[in-house]
């Protein structure tokens, strides 16, 4: 793809859309970039691009810089519902993600791996499996290194593993992963997508361009994953509870695929969840041709990733678990129901718009204490406040007290906010670390 002296915006200044302008640059494209963050709070490095003859736009993002453009690239957060992107697109001009652009130049085979939970955990789970066979792995995209960034640079590996949110999918147009992996869907990003519409088909646009000689691995337990099969036209491996022909699935002590049966009972991940991360990855890994057994290996001595149902430890009889990273009720659905001690819940933050009604039951079962911070915590109260006893508390620390003083030995306080962290933090990380400071000095 030529793009030498081609027109092109980039939308967004972060990591990724740093890395795109430098690409671009590369590649000998006159490059603008807008972002509605304030100059002075760009990262620095924009003063240098500024240097190198981009056109910088930032605190606004005005229509007649997109529509001057050739193309736009949007970096993942950036929304395709500005008024600005929706102008530029009847006005003709192609709007893609950072991540089709990357694609364009990429040789090497890449597995995209998508789902509004469990991406990270899945994702690492297959590179370790295939990088103890010897083969040269990349894993980033929407962790760690952006994909543009080694985009003409893929010689080195042998396969690409790609972590893929739907705001990075929502810009794709002929992005073809060999393999591509859908976990779930659950609500989410609504405060970015227009409707949940919106969400399930960016999701589902990993597979739009795959044709039977790729492959589609999905989670056949998941309604609006089922509801949307028909979009698939590779090669399908489905996984889930049930026996499925040609598929994966767990009898309750063992998952099987084929004839082989994998025994994961010593696994460190905790919960049902991790199962179905477990199944997606011995799929994938499968289809590459993997030996079962060190499959199985890596998979039962894989150890959780921070701030994921992460044990912290045990204090008087109580253990604390930081899952930090669980931004949605869907991610703490699953939490508790990994535990089957009493658990003290603490939840709260930046509300995503979704509701937290998923939550309802398991809450009445399993939760003896709601302690609540954060933005969404009056939401959250009024929504499920009637299922449990219900405290506020006006920052983590305070929740954190008030859990651990209300605990008695046997019980679990799980950290794990249904919300994003941006209310009170700039990091899902830095609030788990927060958390797991508290935990550590009482
Ligand atoms: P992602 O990268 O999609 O955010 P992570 O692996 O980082 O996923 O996990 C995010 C949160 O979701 C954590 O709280 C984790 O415990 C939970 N989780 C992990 N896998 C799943 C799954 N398959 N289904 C539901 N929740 C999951």
């Amino acid at each position: 793809m030529n793009l030498s002296g081609k027109k092109i915006l980039v939308v967004g200044l972060g990591k990724t859309g740093v890395e795109t302008v430098r690409f671009l640059l590369k590649k000998g494209a006159l490059v603008d970039a807008s972002d509605i963050t304030p100059f002075e709070k760009l990262p620095s490095i924009v003063t240098e691009l500024k240097g190198m003859g981009v056109n910088i736009e930032a605190g606004e993002h005005r229509l007649e810089t997109f529509l001057r453009a050739d193309m736009i690239v949007l970096s993942p957060g950036a929304p395709f519902g500005l008024n600005s992107v929706k102008e530029a697109i009847n006005k003709g001009v192609e709007v893609i993600s950072e991540i089709e652009l990357a694609s364009r130049f990429i040789k090497k085979p890449m597995i995209g791996v998508t789902g509004s939970n469990g991406k990270t955990t899945t994702s690492t789970l297959i590179a370790r499996i295939l990088e103890g066979t010897g083969k040269r792995i990349f894993l980033g995209a929407n962790i760690g290194t952006p994909l543009i960034q080694i985009a003409d640079r893929d010689d080195c590996y042998d396969f690409l593993v790609l972590e893929l949110s739907s705001f990075q999918l929502q810009g794709t147009h002929t992005f073809k992963p060999f393999i591509g992996m859908i976990l779930n869907i659950s609500p989410n990003h609504l405060d970015h997508h227009e409707n949940i519409g919106e969400y399930i088909e960016s999701k589902m646009r990993l597979f739009s361009n795959q044709t039977y000689s790729e492959w589609a691995i999905y989670n056949a337990d998941d309604s609006l994953i089922k509801e949307n099969l028909l979009r698939i036209r590779s090669k399908k491996i489905p996984f889930g509870e049930t026996p499925l022909e040609r598929g994966v699935y767990f009898d309750g002590v063992n998952v099987r695929f084929r004839d082989e049966s994998y025994d994961l009972t010593k696994m460190k991940l905790m919960g049902k969840h991790n199962i179905e991360n477990a199944m997606a990855s011995i799929a994938c890994t499968r289809i590459l041709e993997c030996d079962p057994k060190l499959i199985q290996k890596t998979i039962v001595n894989f150890e959780p990733l921070p701030h994921r149902i992460e044990f912290i430890r045990e204090l008087r009889g109580v253990r604390f678990y930081n899952d930090s990273k669980s931004t949605s009720p869907g991610a703490t659905l699953r939490a508790l129901e990994s535990f089957s001690s009493p658990i003290i819940l603490i939840a709260g933050g930046k509300d995503k718009g979704g509701g937290y009604e998923v939550l309802r039951e398991t809450l009445r079962n399993r939760v003896k204490l709601l302690v609540l911070f954060g933005e969404s915590k009056f939401r959250i109260e009024k929504e499920l406040g009637k299922e449990v006893k219900t405290v506020l508390a006006s920052s983590v620390d305070e929740a954190t007290e008030k859990a651990f003083t209300d605990s008695e030995k046997g019980d679990t306080v799980l950290f794990s906010p249904a919300c994003s962290s941006f209310d009170m933090f700039t990091s899902y990380e830095e609030r788990g670390r927060r958390f797991k400071e508290i935990v550590q000095n009482f």
